[in-house]
């Protein structure tokens, strides 16, 4: 092992697999650096916890523009959902790949094990990712590389071969054991966490492509919060469904956007979204008031209205009913 080190990028997922990545690598004799993508649809709370832990100099990229390009038109389709996984995880190697060469690094490493997933992780299609994302030869995968292709860091000898590993298959005892060996101990399951991945999601962000378009940002973050009501002159009504979504809602409102809750019954928060007309403003007002539990005198639900133009109060008489709302709710 010659004494130069090789400089790396780890994709930190957070999961063991990439946390076990970063300590082999190290013990390679490789000096790395973590490298997450975030975008509104998968948290990068879990990698910012597994870098600290680690003690690794972690880099957040923000993939949103990418994502939404592959969401739109996928190369390679998609897989269960409105996950565009094949070219997902090529584009952020590619990423990754631009950063090393900016930075002069000497390579990008995953925490892929060779037949993990019988369908992405198999030889034929490890060498795709290589091949496709421009980086053949400088993509490690530390956790299986003793059956794989050399690499040029190590066939310069900046990253020691014989202290990768031979790891394959789904067993995964041999990951724990080596987590027990690195001090490992928090890590999550490796399932979960992308909502592209989930049915309801995907459904709502089929629906928000075809009438507002996923350039439409705020709603794309906002799609996973509450119920949503798309009214007559199109302003969106994200209602809270509890009081997390209520909190979350309040916390999140932007200058330009409305909030409304019930302030003589227990009831939703709502966000209002979009150029909000006079129809839209009184509809939106009466969804509030017709998921409030009722006032017990059969009155008004009075509402506390947050706007830029001001703060002010707003009655909705009865009657307030769901079913004449229904029309509006998106899924
Ligand atoms: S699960 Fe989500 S983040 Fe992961 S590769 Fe697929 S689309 Fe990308």
């Amino acid at each position: 092992m010659a004494e130069a080190s090789a400089k790396g990028y780890v994709l930190i997922s957070g999961g063991l697999d990439s946390q076990l990545a970063v300590c082999v690598l190290r013990e390679a004799g490789a000096y790395v650096e973590g490298l997450v993508f975030e975008t509104p649809f998968f948290s990068t709370d879990r990698a910012r916890k597994a870098a600290a832990a680690l003690n690794l100099k972690l880099t957040v990229v923000d993939f949103t523009a990418d994502e939404i390009a592959l969401i739109k038109d996928p190369p390679h389709g998609f897989g269960g959902a409105m996950n565009p996984c094949i070219d997902c995880h090529a584009t952020m190697i590619r990423r990754a790949g631009e950063l090393m060469r900016k930075n002069g690094f000497d390579f990008v490493a995953t925490g892929e094990v060779l037949n993990q997933r019988p369908m992405s992780q198999n030889k034929v299609s490890l060498g795709v990712v290589a091949k496709t994302s421009g980086l053949a030869g400088r993509l490690v995968r530390p956790l299986s590389a003793q059956l794989l292709e050399p690499t040029v860091p190590e066939e310069e000898g900046k990253l020691d071969r014989a202290k990768l590993l031979s790891l394959q298959g789904r067993r995964r005892e041999t990951q724990f054991r080596l987590a027990d060996k690195y001090g490992l101990k928090d890590y999550p399951s490796p399932a979960g966490g992308c909502k592209l991945t989930e049915t309801n999601y995907a459904a709502r962000l089929r629906d928000l492509m075809e009438h507002e378009g996923l350039d439409y940002l705020r709603l794309v973050r906002l799609l996973a919060a509450g119920r949503r009501f798309r009214l007559k002159d199109g302003a969106s009504v994200i209602l809270g469904r509890n009081q997390d979504d209520n909190i979350l809602l309040e916390k999140t409102v932007a200058a330009n956007e409305m909030l409304v809750a019930p302030s003589n019954v227990s009831g939703p928060t709502a966000l209002i979204v979009g150029n909000v007309s006079e129809a839209d403003f009184k509809d939106a007002c009466a969804i509030v008031a017709a998921w409030s539990k009722p006032p017990q005198d059969g009155g008004a639900v009075v509402l506390e209205v947050l706007s830029q133009e001001g703060d002010g109060m707003f009655e909705v008489p009865q009657p307030y009913r769901r079913e004449d709302y229904t029309q509006y709710q998106i899924l």
